[in-house]
């Protein structure tokens, strides 16, 4: 058994969930405590040893409402748990308690006029794979589409293909509806509807169980894929900014990448030429013309164009984007690690200037285009050569001094990692009032104290 198990009373919680299916062997308990917080040499030895002492695997929403009273009742912290694919430990239980898998909650309950109403633990891929035949696809998704829940994304994510058109998940709109369930004995189930949903958006689990998802769609276009290499990353990231604010082109991802990232890229290194940076893009079928149109006067050249394949046994062209960069590297390259950056959007290019004048080849950029509080400006995931975490620290200062906002993915808690550096007003309070004993991933939301125990 895994050693915290001696601190909760886990063998009465047990016989409260006769017939939920648990798993309690110490290597798949252990397996499921993990995510992807290896990324950071920072919190991985942190969060080495921080296991959970059971995993539980609800089949509906019954089976959350009788897990969720049990642990109140016996004061046992619950980590929702999607596929584990998020970067910071967002589902490593840090005080021990149970997992709850959400994995079983898949169904999609209804769709139709272009919202499609869905449980949690469903794939994003799986959920666009059965929207499309009715002409409607996700707006937006994280490179790990092909793994990740929707539920951990709108818990843990921000935004990602697609966020060039629709911005990322915080903006009004790209949630409808969640429904949770409390963390008391006796639990509620809340229906959050447009702006209400910001309380579980980005909220690591800690304010609520989602058991059902509203999520609005956009057309299903036939997207292309394009490599366009630039002789100068400028070149590429003034390309891409100029196809972000044209309007009248359909696309779905810009990503540029310096140079030498992409000797990184395995499969894609034929169509990435020597000492050249490039641009990936997705863009759809109706507006190929008028963005190779563009290019003929931006100079860049096309090495690759293929009709986007994400079926089984492929590699879609954005697993070499967003966060996927980071991992491609970190394939063969152990030493660097990562930071997730927000360009100022009237001063791009010069403080991209500026912070290669100051860091070199310390620090290789990779951005991508989005749209953010009504402007078109590049979030970043940069690759750091990482030294020290004091030399890390100096590096996020360096960018916060010319202006790009940091959400410091070498943290834990939602405070820390937040841009803004604190807890959302609201999210607190209403932590408060759904999670009274702070049972819900406890230690991720720092500024909360519970206000009652059990006894
Ligand atoms: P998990 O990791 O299982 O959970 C994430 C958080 O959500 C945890 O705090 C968990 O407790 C909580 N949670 C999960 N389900 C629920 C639920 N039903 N109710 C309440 N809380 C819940 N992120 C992006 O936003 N954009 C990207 O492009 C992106 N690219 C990535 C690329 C790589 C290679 C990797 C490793 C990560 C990337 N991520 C990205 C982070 C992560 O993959 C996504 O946020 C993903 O959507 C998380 O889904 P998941 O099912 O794995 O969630």
């Amino acid at each position: 058994m895994p050693e915290s198990i001696t601190r909760y009373p886990i063998a009465a919680l047990i016989s409260d969930l006769a017939g939920i299916p648990l798993i309690d062997d110490p290597v798949s308990v252990k397996r499921r405590s993990r995510d992807f917080f290896w990324y950071s040499p920072v919190l991985q030895p942190q969060l080495q040893d921080k296991f959970a002492d059971l995993v539980v695997c609800p089949r509906n929403e019954p089976d959350v409402i009788r897990i969720a009273a049990s642990c109140a009742r016996h004061q046992i912290p619950i980590t929702v748990r999607g596929a584990g694919t998020g970067n910071y430990g967002q589902a490593v239980p840090l005080r021990g308690g149970i997992i709850m898998d959400m994995t079983a909650l898949n169904a999609v309950e209804r769709q139709g006029g272009g919202i499609v109403r869905v449980q949690p633990g469903l794939k994003m891929y799986e959920l666009d794979r059965q929207t499309k035949p009715n002409g409607f696809e996700l707006r937006m998704h994280p490179s790990t589409k092909r793994s990740a829940t929707i539920g951990g994304f709108i818990a843990g994510g921000s935004g990602g293909v697609g966020s060039v058109t629709y911005g990322g998940l915080r903006e009004r709109g790209n949630i409808c509806a969640a429904r949770i369930v409390t963390a008391e004995s006796e639990p509620r189930i809340l229906e959050l509807r447009d702006d209400d949903v910001q309380m579980v958006n980005r909220a690591y689990g800690t304010t609520g169980i989602i058991t059902c998802l509203e999520m609005p769609l956009a057309p299903a276009w036939p997207w292309v894929d394009l490599i366009i290499a630039f002789d100068d990353f400028l070149d590429a990231v003034r390309f891409g900014s100029e196809v972000a604010l044209a309007d009248g082109i359909i696309k779905k991802l810009l990503s540029p990448i310096t140079w030498p990232l992409p000797t990184y890229f395995g499969a894609l290194r034929p169509y990435c030429p020597h000492g050249r940076s490039v641009l990936i893009v997705m863009v759809a079928q109706p507006s190929l013309a008028a963005l190779k149109a563009m290019l003929q006067r931006a100079g860049g050249e096309i090495t690759y164009e293929a009709e986007s394949n994400e079926t089984p046994g492929s590699t879609p062209l954005y697993e070499y984007t967003w966060n996927h960069t980071t991992l491609q590297v970190l394939k063969s390259d152990r030493s660097v690690t990562y930071l997730q950056c927000l360009f100022p959007y009237d001063r791009l290019i010069s403080t991209l200037c500026d912070l290669q004048t100051r860091l070199g080849d310390e620090v290789l950029q990779h951005l991508e285009f989005i749209r953010f509080g009504g402007h078109v400006t590049a979030s970043a995931l940069p690759i750091v050569r990482y030294t020290t975490t004091q030399r890390l620290d100096e590096i996020i200062a360096i960018h916060e001094s010319h202006g790009v906002m940091v959400a410091n993915p070498h943290v834990v808690t939602l405070e820390d990692g937040s841009r803004h550096k604190r807890a959302d007003a609201d999210q607190l309070r209403f932590k408060h009032d759904v999670d009274p004993f702070g049972l819900l991933n406890p230690g991720k939301m720092r500024s909360f104290v519970p206000a009652m125990s059990n006894g």
